[in-house]
């Protein structure tokens, strides 16, 4: 594999020889950072960085939607975009679990595909891995209350990108900045996925869209999936039910985004 990630199929959590040629190792990946405290997961996620981030760390407070007394420090990772002339594509995907899960498709998922990219996206792409989205997309409304006004072009999120290989596609704020996106074949649109950091995009008068999965391609077993499916065992707490292939699909259609929007 060539995306650095070598020494965790080195300790023989994958077996390659199943892998079609160029494929990552996304399911080494989710199952180095899933299953994880917070606080590891963080750890583990920065040790797989390949260039240079930061971390971005404030006390929860009352202006965000939801907040409980013993909450810690919302803290998200971000590796900032190299060229900060132009207006930024910000590729998101959030690394808090929600309670009772291990976080394998929820969203190890969306960090394994951001991970993979990290180093082949263009100087205008910024990546962060957000916190407490469970909580309210507390880790995304911080991030872009210190996103200076204007400076973001447009954002993609990634979560829950392993259950199926339908891709699906849900666009906020279109009045702000109209994303492209390829063909229609390529991909499903869908409304109304519930509590996801595209909301505080949108709330912040950012373009976004969110990219999930499904194993059916209707609209309405993805949303019954989302409500009801993501956060017991059968699928978040099962790798062995979770897709390499739908998240390499989704790296392709997110690269074609970036592409065919800048
Ligand atoms: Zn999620």
């Amino acid at each position: 594999m060539s995306n650095g990630l070598m020494y965790i199929s080195d300790m023989g959590l994958v077996d390659a020889n199943k892998k079609e040629e160029g494929m990552q190792d996304y399911k080494a990946v989710m199952e180095f950072i899933g299953q994880k405290e917070r606080e590891e997961r963080l750890n583990r996620i920065c040790s797989l960085i390949k260039r240079p981030y930061t971390i971005q760390a404030q006390k929860p407070h009352t202006g965000f939607l939801y907040i409980s007394d013993n909450m810690t420090d919302i803290k998200n990772i971000i590796i900032p975009a190299r060229d900060l002339t132009k207006p930024k594509i910000v590729l998101t995907a959030h690394y808090d679990n929600f309670p009772g899960s291990l976080g394998y498709n929820d969203n190890a998922s969306g960090i394994s595909a951001l991970l993979s990219i990290q180093e082949i996206i263009p100087d205008n792409c910024e990546i962060v891995f957000t916190d407490y989205e469970e909580k309210g997309a507390l880790g995304a409304s911080l991030y872009l209350e210190k996103s200076e006004e204007g400076s973001i072009l447009f954002n993609i999120n990634l979560d829950i990108i392993s259950i199926g290989e339908y891709i699906f596609q849900e666009k906020y704020s279109q009045y702000k900045y109209s994303i492209k996106t390829p063909e229609a074949d390529k991909f499903y649109s869908c409304q109304n996925i519930p509590c996801n950091d595209s909301h505080a995009f949108s709330c912040a008068s950012v373009s976004s869209i969110l990219i999930i999965s499904n194993n059916h391609d209707d609209e309405y077993s993805l949303v019954n999936n989302v409500w009801h499916y993501q956060h017991n065992g059968v699928y978040d707490n099962n790798l062995d039910k979770l897709s390499e292939k739908s998240i390499d699909k989704v790296v392709s259609l997110t690269l074609e985004i970036i592409k065919i929007n800048s």
